[in-house]
């Protein structure tokens, strides 16, 4: 067991200001509408950050999509209300907001408190256990206390609005969605969608058919997600607009095993539960197996122990520290009253924990909704081991009649009856036979109607099928933090010299697979430069050449600096013998290889098929370049 606010070394020792300063100055990504002053939480990614994020996304794709064979969709980012309205974004998808009282500027609740309380524990490093304890359990709860609460604990800590010391305004609900108008006349009010998920739940029918009715089965989607932060900050990871990749895995409520558990049932995952965090305890369970857990109940279910699985090794195989990632359980208090467990996958940044990815049990909630709200059957179906003999109650509606005796209301009446459920249409029945007529409400108005309307009988049938709402397993990724996460634990000074800096990005990753540097600006050498270049590209290999005068040594730091994790350098030697060395970023060694094996080392390498030492004992290493570093 392991506390949990343990900073872990890297954190302590990294430079933000320095990787920082890099990720700026190699275009790595910079503030949206630069030179017009920028907006705070917009960003615009460049070649290197965008070529990385889409490897990401990319290696989340093959991870999840290809390897769990989902079903990959594309859905409208602008989005109707009525859709929101109904999966309950209109009404309740809000932060709380506090507002200093002399400027006006908007604070996001409980993101003061936290980092008011980070601060204070910063400073005060004599505090006494029992007040740190207090102060840390504060800040774990704050992200789910209601306005009261949030005023009394802003009040209870003496917190003033940052900069100024000013005093704050009571919290208010902001809701953060975009709100739009869409077409020529605004008739149709639409949102820029908060989240992918919605798109899925909406096409649910149709990806169940797609899958020729087969359950259990996944969908799932990249792409934007809108929200209005109150006070975005800490660059890519509180933003207004960032790439999502969100799983919807149906399960049959009464059976959430996953046909691979096996595979994961024996990884210990370190598990921060709810019940460590109520006793405030600060502990991180790394001892318990994914099968123990689901056994003992610590995780619901066998879906979503499999899924977190899943996630962990998805952000190591990206470059993210395995003793910075833990996973935290929603406590109660800050769960939605439908979701049966959720799991965030936290990472440790220079920041603290941040939130990378949600894993959430939401039970049957968004598919019975949107089923209510437009009528349509969201259900799937299990089929019976033992068929079932079963009594129906049939209706039928002498319509010709209804129509005369209602007139407009007829239509009304006849959808009550077709769509009552089961139960109702036996209460009706029995209505029936008692009093020759049934008294019905629809759309407000009273109705009697008797068996010259409507006749109910009961039918035998025998019953195959159950038909039941799916449950929905969600794990949901925000790739923009997964990116900023991967920028800070792969970033490096080298030791003799802390002036150069670069990332280590997993070859799988890095936005450019190497560099081509020609030693000297000969046309001879240029020549194997460009034919390089060709092969390598025809192999699907990325490369970038750097074939600028300066010396060879301040190049490899130039291509250190992007995080290309290999260099070939083309020499004099590459003249006679048609061979070349190759650098491996982090070990700075080389070898010497042939021209026409560095296509299948490169993929190798880059798809993790073989090592940097597994090429150190196979070519001869290189050992006069290392001079010019
Ligand atoms: P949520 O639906 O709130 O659980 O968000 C899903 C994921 O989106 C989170 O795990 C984050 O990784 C990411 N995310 C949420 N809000 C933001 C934001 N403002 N900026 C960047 N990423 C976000």
């Amino acid at each position: 067991m392991v506390e949990s606010t343990l900073q872990v070394d890297y954190v302590k020792k990294y430079n933000r200001v320095k990787c920082e300063d890099l990720l700026k100055r190699k275009f790595f990504y910079v503030p949206s509408f630069e030179i017009y002053g920028g907006v705070a939480g917009l960003y615009d990614y460049g070649p290197l950050g965008s070529q990385l994020k889409s490897n990401v996304e990319q290696q989340w794709r093959q991870h999840f999509v290809l390897e769990e064979d989902m079903l990959e969709v594309t859905c409208s980012n602008l989005t109707l209300d009525e859709v929101l309205k109904t999966s309950g974004h209109v009404d309740k998808f809000a932060d709380f907001m506090v507002k200093d009282t002399k400027t006006g500027t908007c604070h996001r609740a409980d993101k003061l408190i936290e980092e008011h309380i980070t601060k204070v524990l910063g400073k005060k490093k004599d505090m006494k256990q029992e007040e740190k304890l207090n102060l840390l359990k504060l800040q774990d709860d704050a992200g789910s206390m209601g306005p009261a609460q949030l005023d009394e604990t802003i009040k209870q800590l003496g917190i003033k609005a940052p900069d100024t010391n000013n005093e704050l305004s009571e919290a208010q609900p902001f809701n953060l969605m975009f709100e739009t108008l869409i077409g020529p006349t605004g008739q149709l009010k639409g949102y820029l969608r908060p989240e992918t998920a919605q798109g899925i739940f909406i096409n649910f029918r149709r990806l169940l058919e797609f899958n020729n009715g087969r359950m259990p089965f996944a969908a799932a989607q990249i792409g934007l997600g809108y929200r209005n932060e109150i006070h975005p900050k800490q660059g890519l990871l509180r933003v207004r607009e960032f790439t999502m990749a969100e799983i919807e895995h149906f399960v049959d409520p009464t059976n959430k095993q996953h046909h691979k558990f096996n595979r994961v049932k024996d990884m210990r995952l370190p598990l921060y539960s709810s019940d460590n965090q109520i006793q405030n305890t600060r502990v991180i369970i790394r001892d318990l197996s994914l099968g123990d857990a689901v056994a003992q109940q610590v995780i619901n279910n066998e879906t979503l122990a499999y899924f977190m699985a899943r996630t962990y090794q998805f952000l190591m195989s990206v470059g993210i520290k395995d003793e910075a990632i833990r996973f935290r359980q929603h406590r109660p208090d800050e769960m939605a009253h439908y979701a049966q467990d959720c799991w965030d996958a936290e990472v440790e940044t220079s920041y603290g924990w941040i939130e990378i990815a949600g894993h959430a049990d939401r039970s049957c909630f968004d598919l019975t909704r949107h089923s209510a709200r437009t009528k349509t059957e969201l259900v799937a179906a299990r089929y019976l081991k033992e068929p079932k003999p079963i009594k129906l109650v049939k209706h039928t509606v002498n319509s010709k009649e209804v129509g005369k005796v209602f007139k407009q209301d007829s239509k009304a009446i006849k959808e009550y009856i077709d769509e009552a459920p089961e139960e109702r249409k036996q209460q009706l029945l029995a209505e029936m036979n008692e009093n020759n007529q049934i008294s019905i409400k629809v759309n407000d108005k009273d109705f009697v109607l008797t068996k010259d309307h409507v006749t109910f009988e009961v039918i035998d049938k025998i019953l195959q099928e159950e038909k039941y709402v799916p449950s929905v397993i969600e794990p949901s990724f925000g790739i923009g933090r997964i990116v900023y996460c991967i920028f800070e634990h792969c970033f490096k000074q080298r030791a003799e010299d802390a002036q150069r800096t670069y990332f280590t990005f997993p070859p799988l990753i890095a936005p450019v697979k190497c560099s081509i540097l020609p030693l000297m600006d000969k046309p001879d050498l240029n020549r194997f430069v460009q034919d390089i270049k060709s092969m390598l590209t025809r192999a699907g290999v990325s490369s970038k050449i750097d074939d600028s005068g300066q010396t060879i040594g301040k190049r490899y730091a130039r291509t250190d600096e992007c995080g290309i994790p290999f260099a070939i350098t083309v020499d004099f030697d590459t003249l006679t013998e048609e061979s070349v060395t190759l650098r491996d970023l982090h070990t700075m060694k080389q070898v010497r290889m042939k021209i026409t094996d560095l296509p299948s080392n490169i993929t190798q390498l880059s798809y993790g098929i073989k090592t940097w030492d597994e090429v150190l004992q196979q070519y001869p290493l290189f050992q006069s370049g290392a001079a010019a570093e």
